[in-house]
């Protein structure tokens, strides 16, 4: 483990006293700048266009996005999740929430992890997002709700159907699941791909007796 990585376990949101800030895109320091990321990588941040609503048949009705997936904005999540600096994806989660309208809903929920991967990473990136989530549209988040029952491999790379097939029995009910009875459900998550991965989460939702859900994901892959 590095030690910026053991440093922000112990330390969180004090690392930006103690370590001056950087751009999470280019690591250039951003002192003066009230800025996530540096005025050049802001400058070539991607907005989505509106939210994409979805046919009748699909279990998903809604999916809000503030931003297309590539660029700085890619590089600073990769840094988010992997490098174990969850107050970075609160930064970022902040911003991508500012710049959309947010669908209201009963209940958040994360896209859960597969403990093992949780005890790996030692968070869940989407319950960070989720966290921000609830906050700002003044809704409980609700973990324990869902449950990955299967460590699925990554979906990088993986066609449209592979990535179907890849998440197929993934996701079950949990304890909680009973919270979502009856309630308009907003899924969250921080990177919308094929969708694959959420559609899997909301039949279980679905099942469970959500009366809807949408979805919302930081970045979406154009
Ligand atoms: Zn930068």
């Amino acid at each position: 483990m590095g030690m910026r990585k053991l440093l922000s376990r112990f330390l969180g949101e004090a690392m930006d006293v103690l370590l001056p800030p950087r751009c999470p895109a280019c690591t250039q320091r951003t002192d003066g700048w009230p800025a996530i990321f540096c005025p050049a990588c802001e400058g070539c941040l991607e907005r989505a266009p509106g939210p994409v609503h979805t046919t009748g048949a699909d279990c998903v009705d809604l999916l809000v996005s503030p931003f297309v997936y590539g660029g700085p904005l890619a590089r600073a999540i990769v840094r988010f999740k992997h490098s174990g600096l969850p107050a970075l994806g609160v930064r970022l989660a902040d911003l991508g929430i500012g710049c959309v309208e947010m669908p209201e809903a009963d209940v958040v929920v994360p896209v859960p992890l597969h403990r093992r991967r949780l005890a790996e990473r030692g968070f869940n990136p989407a319950t960070v997002i989720g966290g921000r989530v609830a906050r700002a549209i003044g809704r409980p988040l609700s973990l324990g709700v869902l449950l990955r029952v299967r460590d699925t491999p990554s979906q990088g790379g993986l066609p449209p159907a592979g990535r179907r097939l890849n998440v197929k029995g993934a996701f079950a009910a949990a304890g909680r699941s009973g919270r979502v009875l009856e309630r308009s459900v907003l899924l969250v998550d921080d990177v919308w791909t094929t969708g694959a991965t959420a559609r899997a989460c909301a039949r279980v939702l679905l099942r469970a007796g959500a009366s809807s859900v949408t979805a919302f994901a930081l970045a979406r892959v154009a």
